[in-house]
């Protein structure tokens, strides 16, 4: 299996839309969460960090995320929480590697998305798929760059979260490798 190319996952954007424009989008579910990094930056006490984080999941997509041709692994600020409370909330049927944030939203001498540099390290020159809704163009160089093996930087957007379409373009770049 270690043949098979990483699929790093961010939750906020591909899989929680948390732009979504309907209050009920087809497909997903409703969650209450109380990840610890979220709840560091709420006012304690307060109505908000006792109702928690409003998440929104698809119970489809840990089957359809399992089945691609990928090893999977977290890429968000939930970490290890991501395993906790998103996992089972999508049937995803085991512990996932977790990536280690040396520090959140750290900002980026050169304007890059703070994840990409401890991503790219972790990565170690393995090829890898990646969906989140804040890559840029700039990291799409930087990576092009400073990775030696494939990588497909997939921009989610976080009105839609993951889509059929992506499903695809996944599937056919890991194929085609
Ligand atoms: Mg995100």
């Amino acid at each position: 299996m270690t043949d098979r190319p990483l699929l790093l996952l961010d939750v906020d954007g591909p899989l929680n839309p948390y732009a979504a424009r309907l209050p009920r989008l087809r497909g997903y579910a409703a969650h209450r969460f109380h990840p610890a990094n979220w709840l560091a930056r709420q006012t304690p006490g307060s109505r908000r960090h006792r109702r928690g984080l409003r998440v929104v999941l698809n119970p489809s997509h840990g089957r359809r995320l399992v089945g691609l041709p990928f090893e999977l692994a977290w890429a968000t600020t939930w970490m290890h929480e991501a395993n906790e409370m998103v996992g089972p909330a999508i049937g995803l049927p085991a512990a996932l590697p977790v990536i280690e944030w040396p520090e959140l939203f750290a900002r980026d001498p050169d304007g890059l998305y703070w994840k990409t540099r401890p991503l790219l390290d972790w990565a170690a020159g393995r090829p890898f798929a990646w969906v989140d809704d804040m890559i840029t163009d700039l990291d799409s160089r930087h990576v092009t760059a400073h990775h030696d093996a494939p990588a497909l930087l997939l921009r989610i957007h976080p009105r839609h979260g993951l889509r059929e379409r992506d499903f695809t373009t996944l599937t056919r770049w890991a194929e085609a490798l």
